[in-house]
């Protein structure tokens, strides 16, 4: 079965959501994907990143505009499906890949599976898992028609592994239907670090017991907004009031999976790594060099929280004023 991947790129390139399912569908497909599809215009680099996942095709719309909600290229989509005849078409569970594949299985009839947890071969045909009523539920679906699936994957749950070695051919398809502009972007409004949901966070700093006090967490919060990062912590952190419920991580708090978590001061008890063991990347600071910490983290530094912390935010104001504009 042909299985593809619809990508989607940002300012930094191509998305960690759609490395996700590049990783995750090149594994269902046995070691080779079919196809990937580049929608944005102008977007070289995002093919170079895509070849990296070493899909046969990559197919790249000629003259793609920017779009959020991903809505605008549904009959784009439909159409090469129609075509091609793919089995699966796969995108991230994100407001693009949400918008485009829903519409285009509105369009076209075909069956969608939303923000799927796995993907795998039943007896006949491909299982689908999903959590039901408020993720108490895990249920496993499958199609009952013969069209091509769409399913959507969620972000965050796999790690990313790429495929080199593999050659990839470059398709350039030229829509043959009129754009719909159901809907326009007006504006994108940045969530505020410091006050978005932890579970959504990227880049968090997380405060212990080794804060010592209110005044030194205040360091956490210091580092936290110099680097645009959500504030975190330990139970230690929050019955001492240093932290609200809703920024403690772990078993009784927060579940994160951020791109970074900076670990201050936090020993490493299960009950909290138990609530951050899908960081990307973990750096640890600490001032016990056999803190359980350091087993899981990916960069530690031994030493004092008063001593460090301070020097790193030092560090990085003077970064950040020698820092040249882009293209000076
Ligand atoms: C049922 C149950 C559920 C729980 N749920 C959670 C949960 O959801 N989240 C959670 O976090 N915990 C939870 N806990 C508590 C957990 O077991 C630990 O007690 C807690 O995580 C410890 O927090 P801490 O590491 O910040 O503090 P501490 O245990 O006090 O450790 C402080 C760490 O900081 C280091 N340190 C001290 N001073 C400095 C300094 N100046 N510079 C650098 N390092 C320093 C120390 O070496 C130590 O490693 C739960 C416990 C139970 C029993």
């Amino acid at each position: 079965m042909q299985i593809w991947v619809v990508v989607e790129g940002d300012d930094h390139g191509l998305r960690e959501s759609s490395r996700e399912v590049l990783t995750a569908a090149t594994t269902v497909a046995g070691g080779v994907l079919a196809a990937a599809v580049v929608l944005a215009p102008d977007k070289e680099n995002l093919v170079q990143e895509v070849m990296e996942f070493g899909p046969q095709t990559i197919y790249l719309h000629e003259e793609g505009s920017p779009s959020v909600t991903g809505e605008d290229y549904a009959e784009f989509l439909g159409e090469l499906i129609e075509r091609e005849r793919p089995g699966l078409v796969l995108a991230a569970e994100t407001q693009f890949g949400k918008g485009l594949l829903s519409r285009t299985a509105l369009q076209y009839r075909m069956p969608i599976f939303p923000d799927c947890l796995g993907i795998s071969q039943g007896p006949e045909s491909l299982l689908f898992e999903r959590l039901w009523y408020g993720e108490r539920v895990s249920a496993l679906l499958t199609s009952a028609a013969e069209r091509p699936v769409l399913a959507t994957w969620r972000e965050g749950i796999v790690n990313v592994k790429k495929c080199p070695g593999l050659n990839s051919t470059v398709q350039k398809v030229r829509p043959q239907v009129q754009t719909l502009n159901l809907t326009r972007f007006l504006e994108e409004v940045k969530a505020d670090p410091l006050t978005v949901d932890l579970s959504e966070a990227e880049v968090i700093v997380a405060g212990g017991g080794g804060m010592g006090s209110a005044a030194g967490f205040q360091l956490i919060q210091e580092l936290a907004e110099l680097i645009g990062a959500a504030v975190g912590g330990s139970r230690v952190a929050r019955d001492n009031g240093w932290i609200p419920l809703k920024r403690q991580i772990g078993q009784t708090g927060k579940t994160v999976a951020p791109r970074l978590i900076i670990s201050c001061g936090i020993s490493g008890a299960t009950q909290h790594t138990f609530g951050m063991r899908d960081a990307k990347k973990i750096i640890a600071i600490n001032k016990d060099k056999n803190a359980p910490i350091f087993k899981i983290a990916d960069a530690g530094i031994v030493g004092d929280v008063h001593e460090v912390l301070p020097e790193l935010i030092k560090r990085i104001k003077e970064g950040k004023q020698n820092a040249r504009p882009v293209g000076a």
